[in-house]
């Protein structure tokens, strides 16, 4: 039955900057809407940040950085991340249901998340009493004891893209949490709900004022936040292009980077794999969040015994996907988050055909009753793709998957690796010697072998090549919040 409830947070009222525990309308007055991308209806009204009010925010961010905040001790941070787990999840349907609502997520595939958000948060939990720095022996002629403190970097300001709002928010503010840093957090202009109340819920959890402040806007609102010189640290994730440009505005204050950035996957399918299971994953791993993924595994390379009983399968799979509005718990592939990102998909499913690839299954806009309001692509899959392809080489950022036939191993290797970005991988074969030659001959931050998409907040996740730098996830996620200290004591 599809949802008719909506959360309490969709209000109608307008929704304002969260700045220093209180919720403020821009100084300037200015408001943006955002719209529903399965009906178009008015999601909500919200304060449109500019440059002051991203000041406003940091000066908030640096005030509770050197106050309050510095004086919770690493148990204190501790028990706040555990109150804010217990909050999120006993919310957790509804916020679900606002990136259903105004970014598309199917509600099934959004409640999906509930599991991954409690283990990240409570991760984070634990990570905020386990920091630590080293007893170094050094040789330096006077007797010297030396060691380490590992400090908090200080205000970060986080800007996340629209595609996982509510994880992405998890991502960037559990970490800020767990280290004693604060944040200003930037959401998407098409995703800024679910930010705002995991925002909201961090107050009643028990974090002070300032600690956590959302700025919500579009690109101007994030460079402001680039360009802002006490911001100390940037942790970004978003399309390559605008984390060059983040990455250039930085450089004025040297900032502390970090960027999780696009990719073009490969997924790669040997002869000798377990076809019943890469069938739906090889699907999947595009189709999933109607292609809005990062790692999306774009590029399926699948070797020529294989190939055309491959193309049958994954085709047959694909067509059993029920396409429909996010609100209804059936529904695998929901619309594109907007008429923008519509515009562009629709440009490569046109682009495909005249590049000279094989049209398989989708390949247009999907129409009907329900469909006219909304911005639903059917799962397109194109085969005999070539490698000097634009569907093949740019990151579509949509339900596209390019099939392209190999022969051996070396060869797919490197064409797997033709590639400037280098996000993710995948590995389908019987063979386990086979299996780890290619995991360390890709170049690429996540590989997965008989699988495809897994992520935890353990295990790191991030770019080689221009898909970034900075890993989240495993240790290194909280590190990047951290810089070190070298104290030395006369003994
Ligand atoms: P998309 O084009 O798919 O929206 P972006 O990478 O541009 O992807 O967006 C990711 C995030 O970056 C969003 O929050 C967006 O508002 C923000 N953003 C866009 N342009 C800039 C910019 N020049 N500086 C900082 N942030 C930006």
């Amino acid at each position: 039955m599809i949802e008719t409830r909506r959360p309490a947070y969709m209000d109608g009222k307008p929704k304002g900057l969260l700045i220093d525990g209180q919720s403020v309308p821009a100084l300037s007055g200015a408001t943006f809407q955002s719209f529903s991308p399965s009906t178009g209806e008015l999601v909500a009204e919200l304060a449109l940040a500019d440059a002051q009010d991203v000041d406003r925010a940091v000066r908030a961010a640096r005030a509770a950085f050197d106050g309050p905040w510095s004086r919770f001790k690493p148990a204190e941070r501790q028990a706040v991340l555990l109150r804010l787990a217990e909050l999120v999840d006993a919310e957790c349907d509804d916020l679900a249901l606002l990136d259903c609502i105004e970014m598309g997520r199917p509600i099934t595939a959004a409640r999906g998340l509930r599991g991954m958000l409690q283990r990240s948060l409570r991760h984070f939990a634990g990570a905020a009493t386990s920091l630590h720095g080293q007893t170094l022996s050094n040789s330096f002629p006077v007797d010297l004891l030396s060691y380490t403190l590992r400090e908090p970097i200080g205000v970060v300001g986080a800007i996340i893209p629209w595609n996982g709002p509510l994880f992405s928010a998890a991502w960037k503010v559990g970490p800020v949490l767990a280290t004693g840093c604060t944040i200003v957090l930037k959401p998407a202009e098409d995703a800024s709900l679910s930010p705002l109340r995991f925002a909201e819920l961090c107050l009643e959890a028990g974090v002070p004022p300032g600690v956590v402040n959302v700025v919500t806007g579009a690109g101007a609102t994030g460079a402001a936040i680039a360009e802002h010189p006490d911001v100390d640290k940037i942790a970004f994730t978003g399309s390559c292009e605008t984390g060059q440009r983040i990455i250039a505005a930085s450089a004025g204050s040297v900032k502390r980077v970090t960027m999780e950035l696009g990719g073009k996957s490969p997924n790669i399918i040997f002869a000798d794999a377990d076809l019943d299971l890469a069938t739906p994953a090889a699907a999947m791993g595009v189709f999933n969040n109607s292609g809005q993924v990062c790692a999306a595994g774009t590029r399926l390379f699948v070797q020529r015994p294989v190939y055309d009983e491959m193309i049958e399968r994954i085709a047959a799979f694909t067509a059993g996907l029920k396409i429909g509005p996010s609100l209804d718990p059936e529904t695998v592939i929901g619309p594109l988050v907007s008429a923008k990102q519509f515009a562009r998909v629709s440009s490569y499913l046109d682009l495909g055909p005249q590049e000279g690839a094989r049209l398989v299954a989708g390949g247009a806009r999907v129409t009907g009753e329900g469909f006219d309001k909304g911005h639903w692509v059917a799962p397109t899959i194109f085969a005999d793709v070539r490698d000097d392809m634009r569907i093949a080489r740019e990151e579509i950022f949509g339900p596209v998957s390019c099939i392209m036939p190999f022969d051996d191993f070396d060869e797919v290797i490197g064409r797997a690796n033709a590639t400037r970005f280098g996000l993710a991988g995948g590995v389908w074969t019987r063979d386990i010697g086979k299996a780890m030659n290619a995991v360390r001959r890709i170049r690429a931050g996540s590989i997965w072998v008989n699988h495809y998409f897994a992520m935890d907040p353990s295990v790191p996740f991030g770019g080689y090549k221009m898909s970034g730098f900075g890993r989240e996830g495993g240790s290194e996620h909280v590190e990047a919040y951290l810089q070190t200290k070298g104290v030395w004591i006369r003994s």
